[in-house]
């Protein structure tokens, strides 16, 4: 017997990556939100790699931010160590990676959430969605509290069905040795949502104390202060390093002689893993030509002996993980704190969701992170925030939130796994992105902080700061436009720059083009009147420097936005259109795309089931098959 405990707007299931960020968005739209998880000490639990950021990744953090989302505030506040990569490349592929303190990470995003208006945190297991007529109606905790409400977000990780394997153990079980959920993934499937078997897996953990670091290779952060958030102004200098060491022969022959005793390959793990998140198992058996693999020694946090193993990831027996971890050099009286393990969990197929992350099948059932397919904890923020965005929204009859291919990864991530699906754990790579160099670490806020303001995520004060950055942005393009700057004026600079020296008079912008100048060249001949941030410096640089690629970028997105804005009647009937192939057919009919634009990317549909298709809507044809 379940009695009424609540009612709300939206209900979040999870307090992981995903669901921190959903029930935050939910609440700041307004919406009286409820979150339960299962553990409230382990609110954002990182169970793998104590780091976020990295390519493709680290902008998401920045996009999560840029929409008023937590993530990047919170790393800032409580990392070790904090690198921007990439640097000497171009700023398409510049991202931030920080090393986490996972401890304080927990802590200070449970302060967060608990200072959050409209939020309610609730420890429970909850065992059952309440549906009516394909509508949700709330959830039902394991000890019978009945919360009610038009949506709820499940963003339930790695715990679906969960089952941990070291070697030939195996056990039912969620990360970390957490509960793992049964009843909820058996309910989905049974209300026809499909769920796909994925694994993932994490390395030993060990004592720093007993690591000899003279056998490694330091790996310091930076010096120059790096923040993930537009809003940080305090930065951590005291950066803790992490160590390199690699593996050798003995490990290999180590693991070879014992890969039949690997859950992995004896055949225990059934799960699909992520191809670029490989086993040690995996890099021996799929490179075995290689001679040596990276391992990184990486803190868990400033107040802890444990060390992260990373690039031992693996579901050996532990004897042989000991056997193993001491042949590397550095390790060799190491002690094991916990096990690596392989996990196996259920996952949504996301080709069964909207754009907005709403099911197909359930009104108001929401899902986001791990749950729909990915691997990673910016991935998960990403849809999250989404996913919070958009309950919101379906519960409060407010704005709903899709973000593009050209807005940011986040829209190329959800639109790939709506659209395309994924046979393995997704990760978020700057490959995917066919518009990265509009995608920068550098521009996230002036992509959708506007965006984040127009729905309701954005305090006004924060907004008027990024209107005085955009408009100082322009003035100063402005400025170097009709700026002429006399040879004598700026040969002094071109020649520490290494450039070749001016004849004649030139404009300020077109000196800035050339590939050895930099904006401060130009501010040290000819400074603003205004004190411009370096945030809006190096704006201005990219924007003058990379003006045509951008213009470029900008007309194929054009293209892209004229295909998406072409709309697929909801009644279409694929099976009435003649000359469409029979694969796309019955692609289209299982992604139910909504625009043209969408259909061409359905995996399967060719350019020729494109045009067939754009000719069937146009000339009418819908309506008429519908019989009206
Ligand atoms: C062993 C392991 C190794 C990993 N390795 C990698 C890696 O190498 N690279 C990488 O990018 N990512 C890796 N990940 C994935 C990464 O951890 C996840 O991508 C990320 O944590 C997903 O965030 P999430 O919010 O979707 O789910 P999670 O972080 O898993 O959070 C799920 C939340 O749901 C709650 N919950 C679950 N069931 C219920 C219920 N019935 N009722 C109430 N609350 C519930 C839990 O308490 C938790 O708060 C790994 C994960 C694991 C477990």
């Amino acid at each position: 017997m379940t009695y009424d405990a609540g009612h709300y707007d939206v209900i979040v299931i999870g307090a992981g990556h995903a669901g921190v960020e959903a029930g935050l968005a939910a609440a700041r739209r307004g919406a009286k939100t409820l979150m339960l998880s299962l553990n409230l000490d382990l609110v954002a639990f990182m169970p793998c790699n104590p780091s976020i950021g990295g390519p493709a990744k680290g902008i998401v953090v920045r996009e999560v931010d840029a929409l008023g989302g937590a993530m990047g505030k919170v790393i800032d506040k409580t990392h070790i160590q904090m690198r921007l990569l990439n640097t000497r490349k171009g700023p398409a592929v510049r991202a931030l990676r920080a090393q986490a303190d996972k401890p304080l990470y927990i802590k200070e995003m449970k302060r967060v959430l608990e200072s959050q208006d409209n939020l309610t945190m609730k420890q429970g297991m909850v065992e059952k969605v309440i549906v009516e007529d394909d509508q949700v109606k709330g959830v039902i905790t394991e000890t019978k509290a009945a919360f009610y409400a038009p949506t709820v977000v499940v963003t339930t990780g790695t715990f679906m069905r969960g089952r941990v394997l070291i070697g030939d153990l195996s056990y039912e079980s969620g990360p970390n040795n957490q509960r793992s959920t049964v009843s909820l993934s058996e309910q989905l499937e049974e209300m026809g949502i499909e769920m796909v078997r994925f694994k993932t897996g994490t390395p030993m953990r060990v004592n720093s104390k007993t690591v000899d670091y003279s056998k490694t290779e330091i790996q310091p952060g930076e010096e120059e202060p790096r923040s993930f958030s537009y809003e940080t102004t305090e930065f951590i200098t005291d950066q803790i390093p992490c160590w390199l060491t690699y593996t050798n022969e003995h490990t290999h022959k180590v693991i070879d002689d014992n890969l039949g005793l690997s859950a992995m390959y004896s055949g225990a793990v059934k799960g699909t893993g992520p191809r670029y998140c490989p086993s040690i198992e995996d890099k021996i058996v799929r490179f075995n030509d290689k001679p040596r693999h990276q391992v990184f020694l990486e803190p868990e946090g400033r107040d802890t002996e444990e060390v992260y193993v990373q690039g031992l990831s693996t579901s050996l027996p532990e004897y042989v993980q000991n056997e193993m971890m001491r042949t590397v050099p550095g390790l060799e009286n190491a002690e094991i704190m916990r096990a690596g393990y392989a996990i196996e969990y259920d996952s949504v197929v996301p080709t069964q969701l909207w754009p907005t992350l709403e099911t197909k099948q359930i009104s108001g059932l929401f899902t986001a992170g791990q749950l729909n397919g990915t691997s990673g904890y910016e991935e998960a923020a990403g849809q999250g925030l989404m996913a919070g965005i958009n309950a919101a929204a379906k519960a409060l009859d407010l704005e709903t939130l899709v973000l593009d291919r050209s807005q940011g990864y986040i829209g190329v991530m959800i639109d790939d796994l709506v659209t395309k699906g994924t046979s393995e754990p997704y990760r978020l790579l700057t490959s995917r992105a066919e518009f990265r160099l509009m995608l920068r670490h550098d521009n996230a806020d002036l992509r959708l902080t506007e965006i984040g303001y127009q729905l309701g995520l954005i305090p006004e004060e924060r907004y008027e700061r990024f209107q005085e950055k955009k408009r100082q942005i322009e003035v100063e393009k402005k400025r170097l436009n009709k700026l002429v700057l006399k040879a004598d004026e700026v040969q002094a600079v071109i020649e520490e720059a290494g450039g070749s020296p001016l004849k004649d008079a030139l404009h300020a912008v077109d000196l800035l083009k050339r590939p050895e100048m930099k904006y401060e060249h130009i501010d040290r001949v000819s400074p603003s009147e205004e004190n411009l941030s370096d945030d809006v410096k190096e704006q201005v640089e990219i924007q003058i420097k990379y003006a045509g690629y951008i213009k470029k970028a900008l007309e194929q997105i054009d293209r892209m936005k004229k295909m998406d804005s072409k709309k697929i009647p909801d009644n279409i009937d694929y099976d009435a259109i003649n000359g469409l192939a029979t694969e796309a057919r019955d692609r289209l009919k299982n992604v139910r795309p909504l625009s043209v634009g969408q259909a061409s990317r359905v995996s399967g549909v060719n350019p020729a089931d494109v045009s067939i298709l754009l000719v069937y809507i146009e000339q009418g044809n819908v309506a008429r098959v519908s019989g009206e």
